[in-house]
């Protein structure tokens, strides 16, 4: 009866340094195979243990900006240490078309510019359960420089600040917790009224007139409604 978009929807993932992001999404795609993952390029340095292709696609400085002309990206930002970071169009495209929710993780400026390209994008924010923790978390990977650290708290503490242009905010204090609470925001996005395309009703006085002639049930005395 209710025919719904057969199109799937972009979802914006954003949070603070060590929200646990990563380990959320990753649970989402293995809990739910609807979803898709837009991966990003980026002329950042690959970091120890990632793998091209998987967290991003690495490129040059040159070659992204060579995308850049070619209008491959759907937004681009420079986010960190002036390097770039870039949502392809197409990828977002063929998925969307065949039907799979996709999820873009990105920064908050870049949401904003999809946002603003596609209104109906659903944005979640996720948060760390505070700020204590989070310098705990950045003191367990023990991976950066202060310099890099102070940088990382500064952008977190800008980006808290714009939590009310997204849709809905999760703090991640247990990541199955996390992943229910999202798997819930984006079930109930499927309800939308405005995912309705079509409402097909069948035609009332054929129904009525095949219930009254069914000879299953007795209908005498539904004649004297008539
Ligand atoms: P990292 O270098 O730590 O992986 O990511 C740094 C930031 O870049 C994160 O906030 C991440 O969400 C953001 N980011 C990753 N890919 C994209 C993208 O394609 N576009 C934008 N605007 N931000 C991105």
């Amino acid at each position: 009866m209710i025919k719904q978009k057969k199109q799937g929807s972009l979802i914006i993932i954003s949070g603070t340094t060590c929200a646990g992001k990563g380990t959320v999404v990753d649970q989402l795609l293995k809990r739910n195979s609807n979803l898709g993952l837009s991966i990003s390029y980026t002329s950042r340095e690959m970091r120890e243990g990632e793998t091209n292709g998987v967290e991003y696609y690495f490129i040059s400085q040159e070659e992204f900006e060579k995308k850049i002309s070619n209008d491959d990206f759907l937004e681009y930002e420079i986010v960190q240490y002036g390097k770039y970071y870039g949502t392809p169009k197409k990828e977002v495209r063929e998925m969307l078309e065949h039907g799979k929710d996709v999820i873009l993780e990105i920064d908050v400026k870049g949401a904003q510019k999809i946002k603003s390209m596609f209104p109906e994008t659903i944005l979640i924010f996720i948060m760390a359960p505070s700020m204590e923790e989070v310098k705990r978390r950045i003191k367990a990977r023990g991976k950066e420089n202060n310099e890099q650290i102070i940088k990382r708290f500064q952008v977190a503490y800008q980006e808290i600040n714009e939590i009310p242009k997204y849709n809905y905010v999760v703090v991640n204090d247990d990541v199955l917790n996390a992943v229910t609470k999202i798997e819930a925001i984006l079930l109930s996005e499927k309800c939308r009224v405005d995912r309705i395309e079509e409402i097909a009703v069948e035609n009332q006085e054929e129904i009525i007139h095949e219930f009254l002639m069914d000879k299953e049930f007795d209908n005498s005395s539904s004649f004297d409604i008539l």
